[in-house]
C-alpha cells in the first residue's frame, strides 16, 4: 500500500507549496495515501484532488486541522474524510477565517508598539489568498530583519506567552470534534505531547472520546521511541487509532519533516481507511484501486 503521511500544509493555509506542488512532492518521495490538512480552511481541497487525479495509486484523503485550546496550551484537531462542501462546517470556518485576519492585524500592531514594525500589506502578500497565521507575520519579521528566523520569532515574539501574541475566536475541543464528525469525517488529536501533563491529557481524551474522537497522533516530528510507546498505549486504553504525519508546511526548520517522512506502520491506516469505509466516508477520498 506504500507510504501514508495523514498531515501536511499548503499556501492555502502556512505552508509554502501548492497544493499541486504538494501532492507532487509527496508523490515523489514515495507517498501513496495523502491527507491534506491546512489549518482552519479547505479551499485547497479540489486542487489537491485535481493534482491526486494524475496519479492512479495515489489515496488522497480530504482533510483539515482546526486549532482550538485547553488551559495553558493550545490544541489542534485533524479532520480526515470530512464533507468539504458541508454547510456548517463552511459557516464555522469563515468566522475563525474573519478573526484570524484580525487577530493578525493586531499582532502587527503590537509589534509596532514593540519597535518591530513590519507592513500589513506584506503579511497579507506573503499569506496569499489563504489563510492568514502566524508564520505569515513571522516570516515578515525575518525579511524586516527583526529575527533571524521563524523560530525566532516564535521564540521572542509569537508564541502563546509572547508580547506580541492576541487570541482570536476558537471553537471548543468537544466542538470541533462534533463538527468534523457532522460534516462527515473522523477526528484526530495532532501532535498530543502539546499537552505536556499526562493527567490533562487523560482528561482532554476522556472528553474528547465521549465527543466521538476516533484517533491520536503517536508518530510525529522529533517523537521519540519511548514517547511513541506511552502515546500508543495511551491510544489503546481510550480506543484510539494511533495516526501520524510529517506536518509538512515547506518551511525549514531544526523540526522540519519531508512529506512521507515519518515511520507511520501501515496497519493503523488501514484502521483509518477501515473505519472511513464504515462509516460510509471513505467514498470521499480519491481511493487508488491497489489501497
Ligand atoms: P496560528 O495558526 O496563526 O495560530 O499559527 C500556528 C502555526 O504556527 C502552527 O501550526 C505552526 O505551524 C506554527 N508554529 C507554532 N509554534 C511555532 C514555533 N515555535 N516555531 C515555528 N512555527 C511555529
Ligand atoms: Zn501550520
Ligand atoms: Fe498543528
Ligand atoms: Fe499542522
Amino acid at each position: 500500500m506504500g507510504l501514508a503521511d495523514l498531515h501536511t500544509h499548503s499556501t492555502v493555509s502556512d505552508g509554502r507549496l501548492t497544493p499541486t506542488r504538494l501532492v507532487d512532492l509527496a508523490y515523489e518521495r514515495g507517498v501513496r495515501i495523502l491527507s491534506l490538512t491546512d489549518h482552519d480552511i479547505v479551499d485547497g481541497l479540489d486542487e489537491a484532488f485535481e493534482a491526486a487525479a494524475r496519479y492512479p495509486d495515489l489515496t488522497l484523503i480530504p482533510g483539515i486541522e482546526m486549532s482550538s485550546d485547553v488551559p495553558g496550551t493550545e490544541v489542534h484537531i485533524l479532520g480526515h474524510f470530512i464533507d468539504w462542501h458541508h454547510r456548517r462546517l463552511h459557516e464555522k470556518l469563515l468566522l475563525v477565517q474573519d478573526s484570524r485576519l484580525n487577530r493578525a492585524r493586531k499582532m502587527v500592531e503590537k509589534l509596532a508598539e514593540l519597535g518591530k514594525p513590519i507592513s500589513w500589506e506584506r503579511v497579507q502578500s506573503i499569506a496569499g489568498e489563504g489563510a492568514v497565521g502566524r508564520p505569515h507575520v513571522a516570516l515578515a519579521m525575518v525579511e524586516a530583519g527583526h529575527v533571524a528566523s521563524v523560530n525566532e520569532a516564535f521564540d521572542r515574539y509569537l508564541s502563546r506567552t509572547g508580547p506580541a501574541y492576541v487570541e482570536r475566536y476558537r471553537l471548543s475541543p468537544t466542538e470541533i470534534v462534533e463538527l468534523l464528525l457532522d460534516a462527515g469525517g473522523l477526528a484526530t488529536l495532532a501532535h498530543p505531547r502539546e499537552i505536556r501533563n499526562l493527567g490533562a491529557l487523560e482528561g482532554f481524551l476522556e472528553e474528547t472520546t465521549r465527543a466521538g474522537l476516533t484517533g491520536m497522533e503517536v508518530y510525529y516530528q522529533d517523537y521519540s521511541p519511548e514517547d511513541i510507546a506511552d502515546l500508543r498505549r495511551i491510544a489503546e486504553r481510550f480506543g484510539l487509532i494511533p495516526l501520524g504525519g510529517s506536518d509538512f508546511h515547506g518551511m525549514g526548520g531544526p523540526q522540519e519533516r519531508e512529506p512521507g517522512d515519518i515511520p507511520l506502520p501501515i496497519e493503523p491506516v488501514e484502521r483509518l481507511l477501515a473505519l472511513a469505509r464504515e462509516k460510509g466516508c471513505l467514498e470521499r477520498a480519491r481511493v487508488a484501486h491497489c489501497a
